[in-house]
C-alpha cells in the first residue's frame, strides 16, 4: 500500500496566501519551497482554518496578540480546531504519526514563538497622533499567537505531543531550512 501515514499541520496560509491580511504576501499563491518539499516526500497535509480570516474577512486590518486576546476570539479559535483535532485524535489511534504542526511566526493567530505586540493599538486611528506613534509601538515578542496558543492548549489537554515549526515570514529561508532539516530526520 502507497501510504507514508505522516500527516504535518499546515497553517492555512501556506497553501493560500489570499487569507493573509492584504498587502501582506511573499508568494503568489502557496509557499512553493515547502508545498514542495512535503508533497515530494510523502508527507499528507491537513490544512489549519484561518482564524482572522473566519472573524475579521479578507478587508480587515492588521492586528496584535492584545487585540485577538479576547474570550471571543479564543473560542472561536477552540471552535474550528475542533474538528482537526478530531482528525488528529482518530489518525494517531489508528497509527497514523502527526510529525509536526508548522505555523507563521509573527502572526498574532499563528505565530509560534514569535508573536507580534503593541500594548494600547486599539480604537479610532484619529486619536493617534500620526501612523508613525502607532507603528512605534509594534514589536515582535516571545509568544504565542492567540489560535497557536489554543491549539496547544487543546493538545495538552488530550497529552498529543506534536514537535512546533514555524515559517519566519521576515526570514522564509533559514526558517524553511530549519523545518527541512527537522522533517528529513522523519521520513
Ligand atoms: S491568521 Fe494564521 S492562517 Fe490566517 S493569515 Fe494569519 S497566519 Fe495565516
Amino acid at each position: 500500500m502507497l501510504r507514508a501515514k505522516k500527516l504535518v499541520l499546515l497553517s492555512h496560509c501556506l497553501l493560500n496566501v489570499n487569507a493573509k491580511v492584504g498587502g501582506l504576501a511573499n508568494y503568489l499563491g502557496a509557499q512553493e519551497e515547502l508545498i514542495s518539499y512535503l508533497v515530494q516526500k510523502g508527507f499528507g497535509i491537513i490544512q489549519l482554518p484561518c482564524p482572522e480570516m473566519g472573524c475579521g474577512g479578507a478587508r480587515r486590518w492588521g492586528q496584535t496578540r492584545q487585540q485577538l486576546d479576547t474570550p471571543f476570539f479564543r473560542d472561536y479559535c477552540q471552535k474550528i480546531f475542533r474538528p482537526i483535532m478530531h482528525q488528529v485524535i482518530d489518525y494517531i489511534s489508528n497509527g497514523y504519526e502527526l510529525v509536526a504542526l508548522i505555523g507563521i511566526n509573527s502572526s498574532p493567530s499563528c505565530g509560534v514563538n514569535i508573536t507580534c505586540s503593541a500594548a494600547s493599538w486599539g480604537g479610532e486611528l484619529h486619536n493617534w497622533s500620526s501612523i508613525e506613534s502607532i507603528t512605534q509601538e509594534l514589536e515582535l515578542i516571545p509568544y504565542p499567537g492567540v489560535f497557536m496558543e489554543q491549539i496547544i492548549i487543546s493538545l495538552e489537554v488530550k497529552d498529543i505531543k506534536i514537535p512546533l515549526l514555524a515559517v519566519d515570514e521576515a526570514d522564509p529561508a533559514s526558517s524553511l531550512s530549519e523545518i527541512k532539516l527537522f522533517l528529513e530526520g522523519e521520513v
